[in-house]
């Protein structure tokens, strides 16, 4: 393993000061330290800092244990079995605190049973990849078995020091995203990185370097060995990045949509026109993100196999049949929560009753506790595919503005009764 590249930097002279670490991560690394321990803040966080951006959060690692974490931190919880992590709350904030690992690499393989590898603390299938990694190593190790470059920074914010093992500063400065290591074998050990390096070169706007991208299109089918709650996670954070519709139409020129939907549901996807059905909703998402308002990924998902339902009602089935046929699909290619599966049943199923708007229903579909979420997706249909709906999805944006329901029931009171509504639409159909 090449350590003599281990660089030492002052945070100061690299662009970063402890100012803009949590204090919960502060007093974190101060016990670790204070009793003994290395600690830093490694990854995601102190890369979007040197970029200017706002960390998500702050993932520590240290050379204490999981059981020396608990030892220490009286308000923490060991979790994981494929990384066993140590969770320390302190005020209202969880540090997720990791130990170095070692590269699988680093100790030699030996066959065992059933196709897999084992040694103590790593499991790898027979073809690499790696399902189990609680191997504990050095810093310099740690460093090395990280994804990419620019994710293996280590800042002391104690000390006001930058550790960097991989040149992680100067692909920093140069905006380019590369693998560690050899790329084909750093995708065979765990293809979800290239699910990864789609998703950071986009919401990070670098470039990625060449090796590391041509590998991603010789090496998707490996995604197949991912078990599926991974891979919908992965989809979660496409989607609720803030950059989900650039996130998309990469993995869209990248071919990586079939690594998530079927392809009777991405026949159905429109990234031709900007304002698509889709574009247009993948874009809200990301401005509500920007303004922290809640999303769900439930949402997205209603949206991406809505086609697909339109196209089975077609076929004249009723709206909780095609729904529940659809949802079952679905499943079979994310293992989505139940409480999922029913907010879209839900958003679909109600999108009816908002066009119909019985009289005697209106109150009710108000309260509906997925009201919100389906007036949404009725005002992003009217605003995309359906521009007829837009003086429906108008009447009911105005009933909300009405507080009190004197004012709600007159505006109800207003609407063409279902027999006018009839003979209305008839007249229609006549001319
Ligand atoms: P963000 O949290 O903004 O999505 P991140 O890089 O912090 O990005 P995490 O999933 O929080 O992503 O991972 C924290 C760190 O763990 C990464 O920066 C990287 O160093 C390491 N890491 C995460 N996933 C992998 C992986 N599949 N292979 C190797 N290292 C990884
Ligand atoms: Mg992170």
């Amino acid at each position: 393993m090449v350590n003599n590249q281990r660089k030492c930097l002052s945070g100061q002279e690299i662009g970063i000061n402890p100012k803009q670490i949590n204090y919960a991560a502060i007093e974190v690394i101060k016990t670790l330290k204070d009793n003994g321990y290395e600690a830093y803040v490694v990854g995601g966080a102190i890369r979007d800092i040197l970029l200017g951006l706002k960390p998500k959060d702050f993932d520590l690692v240290t050379n204490a244990t999981p059981e020396q974490i608990k030892n220490i931190f009286p308000r923490c919880l060991l979790i994981g079995r494929r990384f066993r992590l140590a969770h320390v709350y302190y005020d209202n904030n969880m540090m997720e605190v990791a130990t170095y690992r070692s590269p699988p690499e680093s100790s030699p393989d030996g066959p065992g049973q059933k196709g897999l590898l084992k040694e103590p603390g790593h499991t790898k299938t027979s073809n690499g990849l790696i399902i189990r990694d609680n191997l504990y190593g050095t810093i310099d190790q740690d460093a090395f078995r990280r994804d990419f470059t620019i994710n293996a920074l280590y800042y002391d914010p104690i000390e006001d020091v930058i550790l960097d093992f991989t040149n992680g500063i100067g692909d920093l400065k140069q905006k380019c995203l590369r693998l560690i290591g050899e790329p084909e074998a750093r995708y065979t050990e765990d293809p979800v990185r290239m699910i990864r390096a789609i998703r950071l070169s986009t919401k990070l706007k670098l470039d990625i370097e060449a090796n590391t991208k041509t590998k991603i299109h010789d090496l998707k089918h490996l995604l197949q060995q991912i078990p599926r709650p991974r891979i919908f996670d992965e989809l979660c954070k496409l989607m609720n990045n803030g950059h989900s519709k650039k996130c998309f139409e990469q993995l869209k020129i990248n071919n990586f949509l079939s690594v998530f939907f079927p392809k009777k549901v991405i026949d159905t996807l429109d990234f031709e026109q900007p304002e698509s059905f889709l574009l247009t909703a993948l874009n809200n998402t990301d401005k509500r993100i920007r303004e922290n308002k809640p999303i769900t990924p439930a949402f997205l998902l209603a949206v991406l196999y809505w086609p697909l339902f339109k196209s089975y009602q077609q076929q004249a089935m009723p709206a909780e049949l095609v729904a529940y046929e659809i949802l079952n699909e679905l499943q079979q290619y994310l293992p989505i929560t139940k409480r999922f599966s029913l907010f879209i049943k839900e958003v679909w199923t109600l999108q009816s009753q908002l066009k119909r708007r019985k009289k005697n229903k209106i109150q009710r579909l108000l309260h509906h506790p997925r009201f919100r979420a389906s007036y949404d997706f009725l005002l992003l249909r009217a605003e995309t595919e359906s521009p007829k709906l837009l003086p429906i999805a108008n009447w009911w944006t105005e009933i909300q503005t009405y507080k009190d329901k004197e004012h709600q029931q007159l505006l109800i009171s207003q609407l063409p009764s279902p027999k006018r509504r009839k003979a209305k639409q008839s007249n229609k159909n006549i001319n």
